[in-house]
């Protein structure tokens, strides 16, 4: 119900209007009726109207509001609060208004319907306020929403208390929520695993609140699964921009669950990679070690040469290639340094070490690349030559290794020369085995080495035959102590100044049962060579000292004689020998100065100090020594006096030269006039002639032995001729 308004109700809403005129919200009052299709008239404009529009009072007083709409203005809005004025009801809008310049502007619109006593509705009251500025935030809010939600990263907002404002599509997504009124829902605390709730609060916000913004890494929760997401999360702060009062938290965060899934593998990889290094390292280390064992088990550490081992399977895979080059031939050198004991004895295994060494390196030096050096131990080494065309080949390169090693070595400062006895022996079938090759090459060298020093010698079967002999006989010597199989010859050592027999030489022969009586010179070197020499010598020793004894008792004529027994250099070493001597005379009651011993210069040699005690220590004990061959061995006369020696005896090839020779005879003489100069006694050893006797007699010899005298005969012999011409009688 509406009815025209009176006087009196106007000037009340003059009265109201005039509260309203500083008001800050623009006021119209329209009359309640009629109301057209362009609204109520205006009666009432307050001042705030006139700022805000531009219009004065009288302009628009008696006009509808429809002076302030224009094109933007809403119709259906217009419609809805025409709609709501009928029914007389309040309401509120947001409307496009133009001001009188025709500027738009947002306003928000309240309208009142005012009633008077009598309820009947008069007037409308509208409050318009002008919304231009929010609505322009509001707009460019809507826009950054929807950039908002299109976003694929997480963007949230709450408040300080943690209230949650906004999630974005994305967002929610991401931690399983459908809706915003789903999200909105929540707090902040919920969307956090619940081991970070308190370090968010802690240490996060306050850092934020404190910067205005933070980036790190972070974890999400998954509302359905309740699994962690990994996040990057930026914070910040969202200030009013006007007086910069804090509004909420917002957020930005990036799902890098992928990313930390691939650094993840990344990183593994990397640690796998890593461990495949070390493992790789490991493996390549561990090779190194089997190729240098493997290497060290196949080669010589002196020399770095083949060893054995590598030389022998080398040498079986070159025989069996014969098998598809049958005109091909493989050659095997054996080879030996010559007096190599000599050097490493005097100058010590130091230099004997470098000359093996420098000598490895030239004999790899007179080779092809294809061939074997091997060092097989000690100073023996070998050679395998492969593809052979003929057997001059093999013995041209062994001429060509004495050529090189002809220059001299200089060992710890010291030239020093040598040279090599080489063997050689070849196949030329795959049926050869190698073991008989080497072994073969092997008897070659020994073979070359009886020849001389730096020769080489080509393997027959013949010498095959004479090292399977030399075999046997080392079978052999091992029983003929038990067989009694040796036996003695004796010598006489006659005095050219009273033509008597001063004594018997013993000379050891082996009876032996199907190759008769064997020289002492054949097996004498096997015997020292296998050791058996000393169980020998030591029966030589004792059987000369009780044949002796015999004869002396057998005749008062025999009492002055002596014998002379020969020592090798294994006995002399045995640091019991004096001993031995000792205890022997003893058992056959010998005078001791009735045994003489006769040594070589080699054997002072090996070591001079241990060798001059033990004679000092042997003729402690009362025996004579003897200094046989003297001339063909050291032949320094320097320590001589330092020596306890009682005779020395010249070697029989002096003897021999001294008929032909006028330097022959020279030494001779200088050796006798040396020897009396020092108190010693001279012994001729093979006289086979009277001129050689005369010669000797005019020289002052002392005593002579030979052939022209006596051979080395039996006891029995010996015996007749002791006991004829011995004593007082005269030999000749
Ligand atoms: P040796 O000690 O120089 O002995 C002298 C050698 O010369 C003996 O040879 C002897 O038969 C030989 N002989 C003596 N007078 C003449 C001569 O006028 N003309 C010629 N051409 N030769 C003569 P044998 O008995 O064959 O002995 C050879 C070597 O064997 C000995 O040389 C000695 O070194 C060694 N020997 C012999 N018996 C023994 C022994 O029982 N023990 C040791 N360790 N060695 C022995
Ligand atoms: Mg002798
Ligand atoms: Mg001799």
């Amino acid at each position: 119900m509406s009815s025209k308004p009176d006087r009196e109700d106007i000037e009340k809403l003059r009265l109201l209007a005039s509260v309203t005129v500083n008001a800050s919200d623009a006021i119209v009052i329209t009359e309640a009726e009629p109301i057209t299709e362009l609204g109520p008239k205006i009666i009432y404009v307050n001042k705030a109207f006139e700022q805000m529009t531009g219009y004065t009072a009288s302009e628009v007083i008696g006009k509808t509001p429809r002076i302030l709409q224009g094109p933007k203005t809403d119709r259906a809005e217009l419609d809805k609060i025409r709609a709501a004025l009928l029914k007389r009801e309040p309401i509120r809008s947001d409307l496009i208004n133009y001001s009188k310049d025709g500027s738009e502007r947002w306003i928000e619109l309240e309208i009142v319907p005012v009633a008077n006593e009598n309820g009947i509705y008069t007037h409308f009251i509208s409050i318009q306020r002008d919304i231009t500025a929010r609505k322009k935030i509001e707009a460019e809010l809507q826009k950054f929403f929807a950039l908002v939600d299109r976003s694929s990263d997480f963007i949230a907002m709450c408040s300080m208390e943690g209230k949650i404002l906004f999630v974005n599509e994305a967002g929610r997504k991401l931690v399983g929520l459908n809706t915003l009124e789903e999200a909105v829902s929540k707090k902040l605390s919920d969307y956090l695993p619940e081991e970070d709730v308190a370090s968010f609060y802690q240490s996060i916000l306050p850092k934020v609140i404190d910067e205005g913004r933070t980036l790190s890494e972070a974890k999400l929760r998954h509302f359905k699964t309740g699994e962690t997401i990994d996040v990057e999360r930026s914070c910040f702060i969202v200030r009013h921009p006007e007086n910069q009062d804090i509004l909420c938290l917002a957020t930005v965060q990036r799902d890098i669950t992928e990313r930390k899934k691939a650094q993840a593998a990344q990183l593994r990889a990397q640690v796998a990679e890593e461990i495949n290094k070390q493992l790789e390292k490991e493996i390549s280390e561990r090779k190194k070690v089997e190729r240098k064992l493997r290497y060290s088990n196949l080669h010589d550490n002196l020399t770095g040469l083949a060893n054995r081992v590598l030389f022998m399977d080398r040498l079986k895979q070159a025989i069996f290639k014969l098998k598809r080059h049958q005109d091909k031939l493989i050659a095997v050198l054996f080879l030996d340094l010559d007096r190599f004991k000599v050097i490493n004895d005097s100058l010590g295994h130091y230099c004997g070490d470098r000359l093996l060494i420098e000598f490895a390196r030239r004999l790899t030096k007179c080779l092809r690349s294809i061939d074997t050096v091997a060092r097989l131990g000690g100073d023996e080494f070998s050679i395998l030559l492969e593809d052979l065309k003929d057997s001059t080949d093999a013995t041209t390169i062994a001429r060509r290794i004495n050529e090189e090693m002809r220059l001299s070595f200089n060992l710890c400062g010291q030239e020093v020369f040598t040279s090599a006895s080489i063997g050689i022996a070849f196949a030329s079938s795959e049926f050869d085995s190698p073991e008989n090759l080497l072994r073969n090459a092997d008897i070659a060298m020994y073979r070359a080495k009886e020849r001389g020093k730096g020769r080489h010698a080509v393997f027959n079967s013949k010498m095959h035959d004479r090292a399977v002999e030399l075999l046997q006989m080392e079978n052999d010597l091992k029983w003929a102590l038990e067989r009694s199989e040796f036996c003695l010859y004796y010598q006489p050592i006659v005095s050219l100044e009273t033509r008597k027999i001063m004594g018997f030489e013993a000379l050891i022969r082996w009876q032996h049962p199907e190759r008769g009586l064997v020289s002492p010179a054949e097996f004498i070197p096997l015997a020292e060579e296998t050791g058996l020499i000393l169980p020998i010598g030591f029966w030589v020793i004792q059987e000369a000292c009780y044949q002796m004894r015999i004869w002396q008792q057998q005749s008062q004529s025999n009492r002055k004689l002596s014998v002379s027994v020969n020592i090798s250099g294994k006995q002399f070493a045995q640091t019991d020998f004096v001993e031995q001597v000792g205890q022997i005379l003893q058992e056959t009651n010998l005078e001791p100065n009735c045994l003489r011993l006769e040594i070589t210069e080699s054997i002072l040699l090996e070591e001079i100090e241990l060798a001059t005690s033990m004679l000092l220590r042997l003729k402690e004990l009362g025996v004579k020594i003897y200094l046989d061959d003297f001339g063909t061995g050291f032949s320094s006369l320097s320590y001589l006096h330092r020596l306890p020696i009682t005779e020395l005896k010249i070697d029989r090839s002096f003897i021999k030269s001294m008929e032909v020779e006028v330097e022959g005879l020279e030494i001779v003489r200088a050796i006798v006039v040396m020897a009396h100069n020092l108190g010693i006694d001279v012994i001729a050893e093979g006289v086979e002639t009277q001129q050689q006797l005369q010669k000797l007699r005019n020289l002052n010899c002392a005593y002579a032995q030979g052939y022209l005298f006596s051979p080395p005969v039996n006891r029995d012999a010996a015996y007749d001729i002791s006991s004829d011409r011995g004593g007082e009688s005269k030999f000749y």
